[in-house]
């Protein structure tokens, strides 16, 4: 069994390292935040994380991560759920006119869910149960190579303060900040095929704290101009996270509370899900990018005996909240690959994982840019006042699914299973009927179809805001 490296503590990497010591790996983990995770329940107050800019920020574990945890991650769910975690089915939250009952095939929308310091904190001690040892206050800062060839091979790790740390594999696991290719080419190697762009949504959440609002539609729900997620968490605990696009600048007003919830105010499924008491100011976050890199060009690795996984290899707008359950999938391809191939094979390795990264994993990673960029130019028609017909099939029916699902139990399902992320776009539309239901129940529907302010009103509700008192 081999000696692995895991860069970085945040959700991938500590899933990562569980992953492999359950394999029998000796697996350490080097996270550069000094901090020891704390007691779950102090997690939320009392852990500082500079490392990761979206500790904070409204998070919700989808089912697709939550069956792969309780299927590959023992344990875990009980310590969550022990922890003050909410388990919950996406499905049975939606009002029953619209889902109708309940069926036994309808598990597969469960899932455990919590905000994000909670999940590490369990994260964390799962892995250490598993035999992971976790350092913390260890800043990686290069890569020490055994110095022959073109390819150079990585041997382990330098750090900030103290020796190399020597493994047979270095999975980086540092998210999206995550300085390997700097690394690399000081390492005498070719730099990674690198495709990044900024993904130019702003996000504007708020955690809550009380009895959990009832659900009266999806969790993600698109409106002109914005977008509102209303997420479910841990302990009481829920987040509603307003998403606009970076250039509207009116929508600006919104990192004021009080204009925030004059807003919210206005969409009629949505607006009670700030009926609690704030347990945070409103917090902004923009500037995120959309980033892929492959370690290899042309199918030749850059370098070998390193791969990257999670965060670290691709990373997406975070509205569809899929982060975490790509980066596992991506954790239990790497754990899979490595029952086939020994690390001391280091070149196999490399390209292996390369070619079954871009096989099973970019697909996934490519339909979610995708959506993140429709989604963002039809927010940018939205704020030229301009109605957004792209030349893309696809987009005209993923749209009228959900127009649809808001009148078929059936295609509530199918809808649900795309947002579950437990099924795409072609295992919903091969289904029997629902292509032809799909169009018939979306014949006429506007371009938003929940009920919510048109663009001018929106404005209007934020002038009053801003009449009221808001400085900017
Ligand atoms: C605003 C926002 C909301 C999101 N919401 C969701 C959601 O609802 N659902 C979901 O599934 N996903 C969500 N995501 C995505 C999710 O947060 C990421 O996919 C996930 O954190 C990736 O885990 P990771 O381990 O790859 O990287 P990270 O969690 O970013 O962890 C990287 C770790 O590496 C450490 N590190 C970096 N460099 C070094 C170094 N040189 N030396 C040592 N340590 C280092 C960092 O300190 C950090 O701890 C969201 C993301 C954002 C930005």
């Amino acid at each position: 069994m081999a000696k692995v490296l895991v860069l970085g503590a945040g959700l991938t990497g500590l899933a990562t390292a569980a992953l492999l010591a359950r394999d029998g790996h000796a697996v350490t983990v080097v996270e550069r935040d000094p901090a020891p995770a704390p007691p779950p329940g102090q997690a939320w107050d009392g852990w500082p994380r500079q490392g990761v800019n979206q500790f904070r920020l409204a998070h919700f574990m989808l089912p697709r991560w939550w069956s792969l945890v309780r299927a590959e991650l023992p344990g875990v769910t009980e310590a969550l759920l022990a922890a003050g975690a909410l388990r919950c089915n996406l499905l049975a939250l939606l009002p029953e006119r619209r889902r109708g009952p309940i069926r036994p095939a309808d598990d597969r929308f469960e899932t455990v869910t919590a905000r994000r310091p909670l999940l590490e904190a369990v994260l964390s001690r799962a892995a250490e149960s598993a035999g992971v040892t976790i350092s913390r206050g260890v800043a990686v800062t290069g890569l020490a190579t055994d110095g022959h060839g073109a390819v150079p091979r990585v041997i382990g790790v330098l750090t900030a303060a103290g020796p190399p740390i020597h493994a047979d594999l270095v999975v980086d696991c540092g998210g999206r900040r995550s300085a390997l290719p700097a690394w690399l080419v000081a390492a005498g190697a070719r730099p990674p095929v690198e495709e990044r762009e900024p993904c130019g949504f702003v996000y504007y959440g708020r955690h809550f704290h009380g009895e959990l609002p009832e659900m009266h539609t999806n969790v993600l729900q698109a409106y002109d101009s914005l977008s509102v997620l209303t997420l479910p968490g841990d302990n009481g605990t829920w987040s509603v996270v307003l998403v606009t696009h970076g250039r509207d600048k009116a929508m600006r007003a919104l990192r004021d509370p009080a204009c925030w919830h004059q807003v919210l105010a206005r969409y009629p499924l949505a607006a009670h899900w700030a009926d609690g008491a704030p347990i945070t100011g409103v917090d902004v976050m923009a500037g995120i990018e959309d980033r892929h890199r492959r370690l290899a060009v042309a199918g030749t690795p850059v370098a070998t005996g390193v791969v990257t996984v999670g965060d670290a290899w691709a990373c997406t707008n975070p509205s569809l909240g899929r982060g975490a359950s790509i980066g596992l999938l991506h954790a239990l391809l790497l754990r899979d690959t490595l029952r086939e191939i020994d690390p001391a094979e280091h070149d196999k390795l490399a390209s292996r994982f390369d070619e079954l990264t871009a096989r099973a994993m970019e697909p996934l990673h490519q339909a979610t840019v995708w959506l993140d960029r429709h989604r963002l130019a039809e927010l940018e028609a939205d704020l030229a006042g301009e109605p957004y017909r792209p030349d893309d099939g696809r987009w005209a029916a993923s749209k009228a699914l959900f127009a649809a699902s808001l009148h078929d139990p059936e295609l509530t399902r199918a809808y649900s299973a795309l947002a579950s992320f437990i099924a795409g776009p072609d295992e919903v539309f091969a289904e029997p009927g629902v292509r032809e239901r799909v169009g018939r129940l979306s014949a006429g529907a506007p371009p938003y179809p929940l009920p919510g302010p048109s663009r001018a009103e929106l404005l209007s509700t934020l002038d009053q805001a801003g009449a009221a008192g808001w400085p900017g």
